[in-house]
């Protein structure tokens, strides 16, 4: 790691960035090639010289032999939150290859207003059949706080549900495809589209997000049995029906700022605000996603706003220099989100940054990570739709009686 590589307005003068784009070194899986441009902007390189034509005929032939052996069936899975890419997936699946997909969401049970309002919008304009498993709110909030010290972040319930819940119905209800959205070349870092990540990989959500299996997170408050339906489906269970998917983003031309705006034309898709982002746009369905990206910072020195600054340095939409000002002013602030993780897991505010500092990267110690007081209460209530509905319908008169009973017959 060397200085020489950054220019005076890098936002961490002891962290390398992209010579490009603001990705910085401590992002993982990330490399630089000879000229210090990272992978993500080679990938970008790529994505200009593909020919996009031969990619969508390469679409059409696995989407009409999937539809010829579905039969009666579903045709595909479609892994859906109500995110822009749900609503693009879902249009591209429905209207433009006349498929039949089963829709299925893993909810983490933080969903939004808006991202409650979307996911409905989703299902009720595509027409589309649905499952969707929550795990219990009380199960949720001992995942959050185990997450922190395991895997440094407050998310691993949604990391491996989302990863398992799909696989878990491909198998049991045989429907082998699975059609996730943009390409792992565009957000990851680690694929590129020379080689799009078409084999079918049971563990990938588990290497790059959840990291811990199922089974390593039973503990003292967690048993097997809660843990149970975030295990993944044997490697034979995944054989049998012959499990596989793809990422549309490998065969199409994924912009996400034209896919957005069109989505919220068309479809009537909503954003919000985004603590920790400039944008309104990514994870917009769920209420923690300020703490997942917080936490990121804390421990490798970059948030949200760093990774949404690279993309738009790389598509020419920021100098680096307007996109490290923004990272200066959002990667650092203390999301809102946070007082609600406190009141669900019982830490207090020094536990958790306690916490924190055992899981800063070894080459940031001792590297000052500020952080900053929010200056404006969020757009948005940062309490789990659902916790607001009861809260309000509890304060309404004919539930009054029921609610006091219920308070003296305890
Ligand atoms: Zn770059």
């Amino acid at each position: 790691m060397s200085a020489n590589y950054n220019s005076s307005y890098a936002p961490m003068s002891s962290i390398r960035y992209c010579v490009r784009c603001c990705v910085p070194a401590t992002q993982e899986g990330v490399q630089f090639d000879e000229m210090g441009v990272c992978t993500a902007c080679r990938s970008s390189e790529e994505k200009m010289h593909i020919d996009w034509s031969a990619r969508e005929k390469q679409l059409r032939v696995i989407l009409d032999e999937a539809k010829a052996k579905a039969g009666n069936g579903y045709d595909c899975i479609l892994p859906i939150s109500g995110g822009k890419d749900s609503f693009f997936q879902a249009h591209v699946l429905t209207k433009v290859y006349g498929l039949k997909p089963l829709a299925v969401t893993f909810s983490h049970n933080w969903f939004s207003e808006t991202g409650f309002y979307n996911l409905q919008r989703c299902l009720e304009v595509f027409e589309l059949d649905h499952l969707q498993f929550t795990p219990a709110r009380g199960l949720v909030n001992r995942l959050a706080k185990k997450s922190l010290d395991a895997i440094g972040d407050t998310c691993w319930h949604c990391h491996s549900g989302v990863g398992a819940f799909p696989i878990q119905v491909a198998t049991r209800f045989k429907i082998p495809l699975l059609v996730w959205g943009e390409s792992l070349s565009e957000n990851d870092g680690r694929a590129t589209y020379q080689c799009p990540t078409t084999q079918f990989d049971r563990d990938h959500f588990t290497k790059v997000s959840a990291r811990l299996t199922a089974d390593e997170m039973v503990g003292d408050d967690l048993s097997a049995k809660d843990l149970y339906p975030f295990a993944l489906p044997s490697y034979e269970e995944i054989d049998d029906t012959g499990v596989w998917g793809i990422h549309l983003g490998d065969y199409i031309f994924w912009d996400d700022e034209r896919q957005t705006e069109w989505i919220r034309n068309v479809y009537g898709w909503r954003e919000t605000e985004m603590e920790g982002a400039y944008k309104g746009y990514k994870s917009a369905e769920c209420i923690m996603a300020g703490m997942h990206d917080f936490t990121c910072y804390l421990k490798r020195g970059f948030g949200r706003a760093t990774w949404q600054a690279a993309v738009d340095v790389r598509n020419g939409l920021l100098t680096r220099k307007e996109g490290f000002d923004l990272v200066r002013k959002h990667d650092p602030e203390r999301p809102e989100a946070l007082d609600y993780y406190l009141k669900i897991t019982g830490l207090t505010e020094s536990e958790f940054f306690a916490v924190m500092k055992e899981k800063k990267l070894a080459e940031l110690q001792g590297v000052d990570l500020p952080v900053n007081k929010k200056l404006q209460p969020n757009a948005e209530r940062i309490l789990p739709f659902v916790e607001q509905i009861i809260e309000k319908h509890l304060h309404l008169p004919d539930v009054r009686i029921a609610r006091d009973q219920e308070k003296l017959s305890k």
